[in-house]
């Protein structure tokens, strides 16, 4: 008998689910078990079972920063999906870890709360955002983030303020020592203004976004972070890697440092391009530029390279 046997007959888990269905790039195999629940209660059982029976638990988004291995997920696959958006106050928004970003941003505006307009460029759940730190045109998650709770292994809540995050460039301590915690909501600080103004701003930095970046075609957002005092992008367009192609992935001609998915990509010839354009940097330039997106799955979870 399998550990994760009694999952067959969970509520609402399926197995064998197309990760490339969640994957806003369009790849990756299947999960051994997935489920998308917006019941926090049932995370928390999931979890507490998972670690009793020793099968892997992986938390997934809106799968927009995320390389799916070809071949799949071990384990149990878990979106945690709760879209809940409520104003607490005027300086308070409470959200469930399942909101989009970009919601967020337009909703806020059209309360006439300000604070949350990076979000618009940031196509991911607000989950997965605390996780990562995301940010966008000067304001990053840890910018307004009040607190936030997660449920650990055993599925027992943990809330943190902001300053217990730890949080960095594109880091927090749920990429450390909290690896194991699923986040299922956050408040985030918010100020109140007039909603056009709002508007414009969120308006603004969409425009922005779609002048400078891929934008309609699928891709993973920014591959590689920035090193200090300069741009991965830059450096990768430097080394005349623009437009360079492997299988179905190529390196945006539009923006270096992005990877898009011209024809039935798979994470294999996303890794090929990854790798070469770290390797190419490093040759060239001696940066090592360490990669941004998140590879996750079979075969590719021990290459930390780039
Ligand atoms: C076109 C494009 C533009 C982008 N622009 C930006 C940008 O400007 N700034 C920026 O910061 N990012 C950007 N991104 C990247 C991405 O949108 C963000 O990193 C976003 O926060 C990821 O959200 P997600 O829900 O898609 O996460 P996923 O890709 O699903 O997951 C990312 C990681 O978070 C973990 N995770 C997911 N949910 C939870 C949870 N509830 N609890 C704990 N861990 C969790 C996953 O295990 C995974 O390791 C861009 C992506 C694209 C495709």
């Amino acid at each position: 008998m399998s550990a994760g046997e009694w999952l067959d007959s969970f509520p609402g888990v399926r197995r064998h689910e197309p990760l490339a269905r969640h994957s806003q790039f369009g790849v990756g195999g299947p999960a051994e078990w997935f489920i998308t629940t917006r019941e926090t209660t049932v995370l928390a059982e999931l979890l507490r079972r998972c670690s009793d029976s020793g099968v892997p638990v992986t938390v997934l988004g809106a799968g927009s920063n995320t390389l799916i291995s070809d071949d799949g997920i071990d384990g149990l696959v878990v979106r945690h999906d709760d879209r809940t958006l409520r104003v607490a106050d005027e300086h308070t928004v409470e959200l469930g870890a399942g909101c989009m970003m970009p919601r967020v941003a337009l909703d806020c505006a059209s309360r006439g709360l300000a604070g949350v307009e990076f979000g618009i460029g940031v196509p991911g759940t607000l989950g997965a955002s605390v996780y990562g730190n995301a940010g966008a045109f000067g304001t990053e998650m840890s910018d307004v983030l009040i607190d936030c709770t997660s449920l650990d292994a055993r599925g027992e809540p943990l809330t943190l303020t902001a300053a217990e995050c730890d949080f960095g460039y594109r880091r927090s301590r749920f990429k450390d020592d909290l690896r194991d915690n699923a986040i299922v909501s956050a408040r985030l600080r918010v100020h109140a203004d007039d909603p056009d103004q709002v508007r414009a701003r969120t308006d603004a930095i969409q425009a922005e976004r779609k002048a400078t970046q891929p934008y309609g075609i699928r891709s993973l957002g920014s591959v590689f972070k920035n090193p200090l005092d300069d741009k991965a992008g830059r450096l990768i367009e430097a080394a005349e890697l623009k437009g360079r192609r492997s299988g179905g992935a190529q390196i945006s001609p539009k923006h270096a440092n992005f990877i898009v998915n011209v024809d039935h990509a798979t994470a294999a010839d996303v890794l090929a391009l990854v790798h070469i354009a770290h390797d190419t940097v490093q040759e060239r330039f001696g940066v090592n530029l360490e990669r941004e997106i998140i590879v996750l799955g079979k075969q590719h979870s021990d290459d930390h390279r780039g």
